[in-house]
């Protein structure tokens, strides 16, 4: 889509920006849902380091789910005030691993200031209070934090509707935050986050999103122009523009639950978990019968074991790299045996990870899908793969994990002990 828009000129900003830059296509984490990737964007670590594990996810101390908002029926089904609170709150102060280090953090350790507009992983060292009464606590971000105008670091005078997301209101609050502070040259670092393309895509499918990506190259636009043009943005910025995950059409909704008996499942969009006392592989091999399930991975041991179509694939880390036994195309999806190895090392994901085939998806708490239109979330290229444009970096992002590394070494700023080495120009 990105790639068929900036050819076409469809989108000029985006276009612009890719005459100026370099382009190639990178990969996302697993699941490739948007709490787990934003955590992977804002930290550089796949879920094993940030223990975001899924949209939907048991929590085993607390004995509890927690749902960052899969839909409104499955937010409805895990309490809408516990849902709120969780996304809101608990996943930037409490499920976010320790050892995570967010982009935010690590900058303005080192003095500089952070910005961001949006996005849901933002935890920082500044206290903001909330500008709403049903929120009574602080949360804490980056210095100049907006995060749907329910914390607002600086009075932009931008405003917030809602009730028409269809019509792209929630980015037309970034785009209007994010002109203010590049007016003012206001932040280091600036994480723009616009989040309606998905919506949208969600809705239509993945082919037939043109409008909201055409209004994502008008936000774009809108902070050129705030710089004072094409030539004064790129003196002043280097960018970076990616996805956090595709999107691939959904025509089937399997319902794990009734699969798994016995099993805590929670499933939303194309991936599934299911939290099992003692051996998994029994429940594994349940979802054979399962035509939406792709491929089901668990460890045993040292051991993890993908099975897809009753054959297996057992693998662990060795060095840098994976040792295999049995057929590696088993996992042939990008980066699969680095992604789903992390996934399954997350403290906080369930024991059974379930991918999901290609047109199928998983109802979530609710009972809700998007059959009709486009999800993601499982291992298959096309929920998987991100566009990836860079101007004005030395290194080359060939994962989502690796643009956190990426802006650190422009303001050479140390990369956390979990990054991986970048690959350069
Ligand atoms: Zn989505």
């Amino acid at each position: 889509m990105f790639e068929a828009a900036v050819a076409a000129r469809a989108t000029p900003t985006l276009a612009f920006l890719a005459e100026h830059g370099r382009y190639r296509r990178a990969t996302s984490t697993f699941p490739s849902l948007t709490p787990v990737c934003l955590s992977s964007i804002a930290t550089g670590a796949h879920p094993d380091v940030h223990e975001i594990p899924h949209l939907v996810w048991w929590h085993r101390r607390e004995h509890r789910l927690v749902e960052y908002g899969s839909s409104f029926g499955a937010v409805r089904a895990a309490g809408t005030r516990r849902s709120l609170l969780d996304t809101v709150y608990e996943m930037n102060e409490r499920h976010l691993g320790a050892d995570a280090v967010t982009v935010y953090e690590a900058l303005e350790d080192a003095g500089l200031t952070t910005a961001a507009i949006n996005i849901t992983c933002y935890r920082g060292r500044t206290a903001h209070r909330p500008t709403v009464p049903m929120l009574t606590r602080p949360a804490h971000g980056p210095k100049r934090f907006f995060y749907y105008s329910l914390f607002e670091s600086d009075a932009t005078g931008a405003r917030l509707a809602v009730r028409n997301r269809p019509g792209g209101t929630i980015d037309a609050y970034a785009a209007s935050v994010g002109r203010w502070l590049v007016t003012r040259d206001g932040f280091d670092l600036l994480v723009f986050y616009l989040s309606d393309y998905d919506y949208a895509s969600h809705a239509q499918g993945p082919d037939a999103a043109h409008e909201a990506l055409a209004r994502c190259d008008t936000a774009v636009a809108g902070l050129v122009a705030a710089a004072g043009g094409e030539e004064a943005f790129l003196e002043r910025y280097a960018v970076v523009v990616c996805a956090d995950h595709g999107q691939t059409p959904v025509r089937e909704v399997a319902r794990l639950q009734e699969r798994l008996p016995g099993a805590r499942v929670t499933a939303s969009n194309r991936a599934g978990m299911a939290y099992v006392e003692g051996d998994p592989r029994p429940h594994a091999l349940r979802l054979d019968a399962e035509p939406g399930a792709e491929v089901v991975l668990w460890r045993e041991g040292e051991e993890a074991v993908a099975r897809r179509e009753g054959e297996e694939l057992r693998f662990r880390r060795d060095g840098e790299g994976f040792a295999t036994s049995g057929d590696l195309a088993l996992l042939d999806h990008p980066n699969a045996l680095e992604r789903a190895w992390a996934a399954l090392a997350n403290p906080n994901a369930g024991e059974l990870l379930v991918s999901a085939a290609p047109g199928w998806e998983f109802a979530d708490l609710g009972g809700r899908h998007h059959a009709g239109g486009g999800s993601h979330g499982s291992l298959t290229a096309g929920d998987s793969e991100v566009p990836m444009l860079t101007v004005g970096l030395e290194a080359e992002p060939a994962a989502i994990t690796d643009v956190a590394p990426a802006i650190l070494d422009h303001f050479g700023v140390p990369l956390p002990p979990y990054a991986r080495p970048l690959a350069r120009a």
